[in-house]
């Protein structure tokens, strides 16, 4: 079965809300936009999208190798779409929160985290090297269970679809009921957020509800303003190095290292890592903040 590619069809309405933000920013004066910013992150959207193209197929073919040892046969109906929907959100979730705990994977996704603002042109900085990091095993699974691959690529660009709109500033908080179950514009700027009560927390893609069952949700509190980015800003807009400059790092230590399992630790412990516990984690970061302010809990 042949389906459409969202997210080719949601172009012109990406380009319309972005239009629509910067009126409202200039308007409202909240938010910001800066040029030179918003340029990095449309290169970067761009070059994303020459990546996936050039390692799409690859990615398909191992889809579809995976797909024939399947469990079920699944059918294109109604209800198969709703639960490869859900289940693709779910193993979303899997991906994201490796994708900052684990350094390999956060080398490819630390470029959609790399700006210091906050609009709806940061969510199209996306990865270049999503595949030399392996972002696309934490999909395998879906593919053994019986989902055909059409089915999951089409519901992951739904879903990368509804991630477009929540990087804004301009929507405050939405209905309770949706900010329950729903990710929103409020979750994810604290998701973005480098205060150390936000850093890594919010991974979720559509629903906020996996956070809440894995322990990793952090509503947006209003006397703690998220601060955009990442632990050490890049000291460069140029999109180059934003795609490429925590790969080069990686492979710095990976010299450096004196035993194999510092080598291990550098390439798949978490972002900061250091041997004999010296770097700077999230929670290193959280702790400090947390033995300073005793009355803040995490
Ligand atoms: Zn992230
Ligand atoms: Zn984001």
């Amino acid at each position: 079965m042949k389906l459409p590619d969202p997210v080719s069809y949601a172009i012109p309405a990406f380009v319309l809300l972005i239009i629509l933000e910067m009126w409202l920013t200039r308007r409202r004066g909240v938010g910001r936009y800066d040029w030179r910013d918003a340029g990095a992150s449309l290169t970067l959207g761009l070059g994303s999208t020459i990546a996936g193209a050039l390692t799409g197929a690859a990615v398909v073919a191992m889809a579809v190798w995976f797909y024939q040892f399947r469990l079920f046969d699944i059918p294109f109906a109604w209800w198969a779409f709703l639960l490869a929907f859900v289940l693709d959100d779910l193993a979303y979730y899997a991906f994201h929160r490796s994708a900052h705990r684990v350094r390999w994977f956060w080398a490819s996704h630390v470029i959609h985290h790399s700006s210091q603002h906050y609009n709806l042109t940061t969510a199209l900085r996306q990865t270049w090297t999503g595949f030399l990091s392996l972002g696309f095993l934490f999909r395998l699974p879906l593919f053994l269970i019986g989902f055909p691959p059409a089915m999951i690529f089409f519901v992951a660009g739904l879903n990368l679809v509804y991630q477009f709109w929540i990087h804004t500033e301009q929507v405050g908080r939405l209905p309770r009921w949706f900010e329950a179950v729903m990710n929103t514009p409020s979750h994810h700027r604290v998701h973005h957020a480098v205060n150390p009560r936000y850093l890594d927390r919010n991974y979720a893609g559509v629903f906020i509800i996996w956070d809440k069952m894995f322990g990793t949700f952090q509503p947006e509190e209003d006397s703690d303003r998220p601060r955009y980015g990442i632990v050490h800003a890049l000291p460069t807009l140029n999109p180059l190095w934003a795609a490429v400059h925590e790969w080069v790092a990686i492979a710095r230590d990976a010299v450096r290292s004196r035993s194999p399992s510092e080598l291990l630790g550098r390439l798949f412990g978490p972002p900061g890592w250091q041997p004999g516990g010296a770097g700077e984690t999230s929670e290193t970061i959280r702790a400090r903040w947390q033995a300073t302010n005793p009355k803040q809990e995490a």
